[in-house]
């Protein structure tokens, strides 16, 4: 039976090119390869940027297997490959030697409750909940049946340790260690008046016991924007929004050398010409 490798890419140029020439690679090796899951995939490779990783993982429902993602996007946090000839055919010969590991990342369930019923989401990055057309959002805040606060502001981002250099992190939350299982809340330009009174930094929390809450307070319209990783929805007349740890798992194919805080000092501190990488690619 044949091994099979499913590819997803984005629509850039680059990514199309090289994801044709791995595919052409892996099948020189002996692999079939599809666009699609298969019953026998055992590896899913996806081509472009950090993006394109989440919308590969939610799009095939996060499957119980390795990803591995190829950058040809901008900033490539989850990547472990470069798109040159030399790096793919090094992890080609890496994988069929099973010289890698494979990381398990917690993803967060988001359990929204509203008018219709339940519908259960999962994220990688994160959960973000703001107001409608740029609205002050209003979300009562409990953790584990406690109340929080009232918050008040532009929105609260749920966030996992793996998004946590994401959205989280410009928001002013921390970077957390990808080992840790933790959820962080963060606040998104909270208000902090005498009208108004929240948070006004992040609150961590262990994930494995922990269930967040968040029942949002209309004032105007019962409209709120809830964004998982990246992908937007509008919804009216929600009632709460539950996030805890999912069951599920993604995992992430690492080559022997990946180290996150080396990759923290990479891709967040080590100065790097994007444009001229872009001119030199071209
Ligand atoms: P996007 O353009 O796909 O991503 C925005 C930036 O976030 C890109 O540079 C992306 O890397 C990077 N990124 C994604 N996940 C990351 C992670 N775990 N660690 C470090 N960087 C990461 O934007 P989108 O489609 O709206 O949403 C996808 C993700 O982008 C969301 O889950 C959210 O975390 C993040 N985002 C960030 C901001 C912000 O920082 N203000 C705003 C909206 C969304 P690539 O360049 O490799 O794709």
């Amino acid at each position: 039976m044949a091994r099979t490798i499913t590819f997803r890419s984005n629509e850039l140029e680059i990514s199309k090119k090289v994801k044709d020439i791995m595919e052409d690679k892996f099948k020189k090796n002996g692999f079939a390869t599809s666009d699609k899951l298969e019953s026998d995939t055992e590896l899913v490779i996806s081509v472009g940027g950090d993006g394109s990783f989440l919308k590969a993982a939610r799009d095939l429902d996060f499957p119980d297997l390795p990803f591995i993602c190829v950058n040809t996007g901008h900033l490539g946090f989850f990547a472990e490959i470069l798109p040159d000839e030399a790096e793919i055919d090094y992890f080609i010969d890496c994988y069929q030697r099973m010289y890698f590991e494979v990381n398990e990342i917690d993803l967060l369930e988001i359990e929204i409750l509203d008018n219709e019923g339940k519908t259960i989401k999962q994220a990688i990055n994160e959960l973000v909940v703001r107001g409608n057309r740029s609205r002050t959002a209003h979300l009562i805040l409990h953790v584990n049946g406690n109340y929080m606060e009232t918050f008040s502001g532009d929105g609260l981002i749920i966030s996992t340790s793996t998004g946590s250099t994401a959205y989280n992190y410009s928001a002013g939350g921390s970077i957390v260690d990808n080992r840790l299982k933790i959820m962080q809340i963060t606040p998104i330009s909270p208000i902090s008046t005498n009208a108004f009174r929240s948070f006004t930094s992040s609150i961590i929390l262990p994930s494995e016991d922990s269930e967040i809450s968040i029942i949002p307070e209309y004032k105007n319209e019962a409209t709120i924007i809830l964004v998982i990783d990246g992908e937007e929805t509008k919804l009216s007349n929600v009632r709460s929004i539950k996030t805890r740890q999912s069951k599920k798992q993604v995992k992430l194919l690492r080559l022997s050398d990946y180290e996150f805080w080396d990759r923290v000092y990479m891709k967040f501190l080590k100065t790097y010409d994007y444009k001229a990488d872009e001119l030199r690619r071209r």
